[in-house]
């Protein structure tokens, strides 16, 4: 967990004028006006946390695309507060009054909080409120399924293997995903993204064992992951969290990535067939400044309508050149498979 929610957008602190100067154009720099998707949201008070998350939300085309065709925009209830964001962002463009804090129970507090809780919160609510909506029109029509846009942008899947090490016996499991927490090698200062994918894929040995359903006794196991289904949208989520000592410290390792291409082939189950190529490109950033349990976090999104990156910072929005976007400040990476386009949205 890494808590943030800096009350201003610009605390006096060293680190936080650092990362401005690091990722962002120069500091006094008008905010960005008049391009759509491109706008700022107001501090509540302790929601920088839910600003980053909103900003990488309203900066994936298809799912901003769905959520704005006006059959949906009437029927959504839960994700309103963020909703109205969205029609904000994509339709007045400049600044947003976001004053008030979204109906989220655990989050409807003055508690610093940790961006990707977050963010599995509002995919999950999402889908789990057009879930209801999805079955009301099918109802009507005699159709039944639990799927979403947000499950069928969103979703992947993992499947296990487990080798019994002393019969040789093999049991096959998979389980969705939306979110992929990759570890990050803790003894280094700097290293890529796909050694951390390395890491979360590399087979492992469970010294413990697990009961053999062949053997029918506890055995030494090796457990391998692969990728069974690639998502449209891959979210990676680093784990930078480690130990020193008895006391539990970020980590600031250096994660490097690029905006290009980001290539899973690698980590794909043999059965499957990738027409399309499992390779990805990065659309938005979650970056954490700070300490485990205080800090600010703030966004990197780039827009399909001027095909640029922004950094939003509560309601500071400042252009970013590509190169700039990697930092050591990375929490989660956002990344498309297929390209945005531009956003058709109908009603604005
Ligand atoms: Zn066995």
């Amino acid at each position: 967990r890494l808590r943030g929610g800096c009350v201003s957008s610009r605390p006096v602190g060293g680190s936080t004028r650092g990362l401005h100067q690091y990722i962002c154009a120069p500091y006094n720099e008008k905010p960005m006006k008049n391009q759509p998707g491109v706008c700022g949201l107001d501090n509540s008070g302790n929601s920088c946390y839910l600003n980053a998350v909103l900003q990488c939300l309203c900066s994936t085309v298809p799912l901003v695309e769905y959520l704005l065709q006006p059959d949906t925009r009437k029927d959504i209830s839960v994700s309103a507060a963020w909703l109205r964001c969205l029609c904000v962002s994509w339709s007045r463009c400049g600044w947003a009054e976001w004053l008030a804090v979204p109906p989220l129970p655990q989050f409807n507090n003055h508690l610093q909080q940790d961006a990707q809780e977050l963010l599995m919160y509002c995919i999950n609510a999402l889908h789990d409120d057009l879930k209801k909506i999805c079955r009301r029109q099918q109802k009507r029509g005699g159709l039944r399924s639990d799927s979403t846009v947000v499950s069928r942008l969103f979703e992947g899947r993992l499947s296990g293997v487990t080798l019994c090490l002393h019969c040789d016996h093999q049991a096959h499991n998979s389980q969705p995903f939306t979110i992929l927490s990759l570890p990050i090698p803790t003894d280094l200062i700097s290293c890529s993204i796909q050694d951390c994918l390395s890491l979360f894929f590399q087979q492992s040995v469970l010294s413990g064992g697990v009961v053999c359903s062949e053997c029918g006794l506890r055995r030494e196991t090796a457990v391998v992951t692969y990728l069974d289904k690639l998502p449209d949208i891959l979210i990676l989520h680093l784990k930078r969290f480690g130990c020193k000592g008895r006391s539990q410290v970020k980590l600031r390792t250096n994660v490097e990535f690029s905006t290009e291409t980001l290539d899973l082939s690698p980590f794909l189950s043999s059965s499957v067939f990738s027409s399309d190529g499992a390779s990805y490109s990065l659309y938005a950033v979650v970056n954490h400044i700070g300490h485990l349990h205080m800090g600010h976090y703030t966004a990197l999104c780039h827009n399909t309508v001027t095909q640029t990156w922004h950094c939003f910072d509560d309601s500071e929005v400042r252009p970013v050149e590509g190169v700039r976007v990697q930092s050591p400040h990375a929490y989660i990476l956002l990344y498309s498979r297929q390209p945005f386009l531009k956003p058709q949205i109908q009603g604005l």
